[in-house]
């Protein structure tokens, strides 16, 4: 059978859709391997949220097509949704599959390889002339690529789904349960490239969990790209909070986390609902973007830092152990240096234990791109500095107050000799000493004597550690070995 790698670039969303198209190829028995040299087929799953995403996805199809001139790369995700033509006129490209088709991209991959267990199905024979694939050259270099793209606003369902499968090299499955977003902040490219906001059905979402339970899933990373927007165009409307307990309620999962959720989706009752059940990790991602009232009205955000500092009030009131996280964008055109220095000081004020902060790009089609007052690349780049310098404070802020308390921790893959990563509920990575398999729960105190600034997310942890071997009642607090 052929074989297959796949590179991810982006957000929890397409690491979600790479999962879905590796478990739908191998269902289909194609052979999964990790090294691109090896591969007949490569997937590049990509991103376009900045220009620098772009020009990363451009390289890394130059490189696997100088490393395996003969594999066919099919490139996907949103970079390929945006601009395919610029795709296409890379050598090696066979197929860009745009967010529109990500629902076919196996059959389209089947029909490409000529192999696979349907590749003759109907999604593939109606977008790829199969006669004309057996009869390209041998060195991609020199076919024409397949452009599959479509009106992304056409799609009404979330496309991807798990299979149940679990990759190798990941602990913690994403769960993509919501798509797109009906939002236009003036930045982003998003909407564009994933359409209108829809979501899974809360039947799908509990199989789809109880099928990664079942695969051995301790911990699910519930997705979305507007996550907080889940259900607001299911009929009838359901809320992600009755979602959540429902899961808790029907399934075994020990430990559910939300990805980012916007603040006006920071609601009283969602979180009460994270402080009510320790399955939940008390994990909070809410994107700030501007500490400048000026600079979010120009984004278009919708809220105001006033209301913006009132949710992470009411986060850090009623669980004063959460990780908070905010993304924060340095250089909005027109951001001046009064708008910047409000942004250090409210970003310094607010009780995060983390930053994500990315310098502004300019994207094509959207509306900050008709805006004046573009900042010199170097002061964005100084502006971003010193934001993630903030940041680094802050985490390491964190760290030194949990010290001393206990943990459950998830063991994750990566490690060392006589170390291995494991994650808590407030998103701290942390080191559990010894090697241990991944996807184990581990209770232990966290010592924050030696905190190492090579990893600065990570504890050395010692003590009081001991393995959680079972969780009999679903609804118990697992902390209890
Ligand atoms: S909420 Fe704004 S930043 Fe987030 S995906 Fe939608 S448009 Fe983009």
């Amino acid at each position: 059978m052929p074989t297959f790698s796949i590179e991810n670039f982006g957000c929890r969303a397409t690491d979600a859709d790479a999962a879905s198209t590796r478990a739908q190829l191998c269902a289909r028995g194609f052979v999964l391997t990790a090294k691109h040299s090896a591969a007949d087929i490569v997937v590049l799953n990509t991103c376009t949220v900045t220009a620098a995403a772009d020009s990363q996805a451009r390289e890394a199809v130059r490189k696997i097509h100088r490393a395996n001139p003969q594999a066919q790369i099919v490139v996907t995700g949103c970079y390929a949704q945006r601009a395919p033509e610029e795709l296409a006129e890379l050598a090696g490209v066979a197929c860009i599959v745009g967010n529109s088709h990500q629902s076919q991209i196996s059959e389209v991959i089947a029909a490409i390889a000529g192999a696979g267990k349907n590749g003759s199905g109907a999604g593939a024979s109606d977008f790829v002339p199969l006669d004309a694939i057996a009869g390209r050259a041998a060195n991609n270099s020199e076919r024409t690529p397949k452009i599959l793209t479509g009106d992304i606003f056409d799609l009404t369902t979330v496309q991807a789904g798990t299979l149940g499968t679990l990759a190798d090299d990941r602990t913690r499955p994403i769960l993509k349960i919501q798509d797109g977003c009906n939002n236009r902040c003036s930045y982003c490219v998003i909407p564009f490239v994933r359409g209108r906001s829809r979501s899974l059905p809360p039947d799908d979402v509990v199989s789809e969990i109880h099928a990664l339970v079942r695969a051995g899933a301790k911990e699910i990373v519930l997705s979305g790209i507007n996550l907080g927007s889940y259900g607001r165009d299911l009929k009838p409307r359901v809320e992600l909070n009755k979602l959540a307990r429902r899961i808790l309620n029907e399934t075994s999962i020990e430990r559910l986390r939300f990805s980012s959720i916007e603040p006006q989706d920071i609601t009283e009752e969602f979180v009460s609902l994270v402080a009510s059940s320790e399955r939940i990790a008390r994990h909070f991602h809410v994107p700030l973007q501007s500490g400048s009232d000026r600079i979010l009205r120009a984004m278009h955000r919708w809220y105001r830092t006033e209301h913006y500092a009132e949710r992470i009030a009411l986060i850090r009131k009623t669980l004063p152990d959460a990780g908070i996280g905010a993304d924060v964008i340095a250089g909005f055109p027109g951001e001046s240096e009064a708008d910047f220095q409000s942004t250090v000081a409210f970003t310094g004020a607010q009780p995060f234990t983390y930053l994500h902060v990315f310098s502004f790009s300019e994207r094509p089609g959207t509306e900050a791109v008709s805006l004046g007052g573009r900042l010199a690349p170097e002061i964005i780049r100084e502006r971003a500095r010193h934001l993630r310098a903030i940041g680094q404070k802050k985490a390491e802020a964190f760290r030194a107050s949990q010290s001393g308390s206990v943990a459950k921790l998830l063991s994750l893959h990566r490690g060392g000799a006589d170390w291995t990563e494991g994650l808590t509920g407030n998103y701290l990575k942390v080191r559990i000493l010894g090697r241990h398999p991944a996807n184990e729960w581990h209770e232990t105190r966290l010592g924050g004597a030696n905190i190492d600034t090579a990893e600065p997310l990570a504890f050395e942890n010692d003590l009081s550690q001991r393995k959680i071997t079972a969780v009999s009642d679903r609804n118990a607090d697992v902390l209890h070995a």
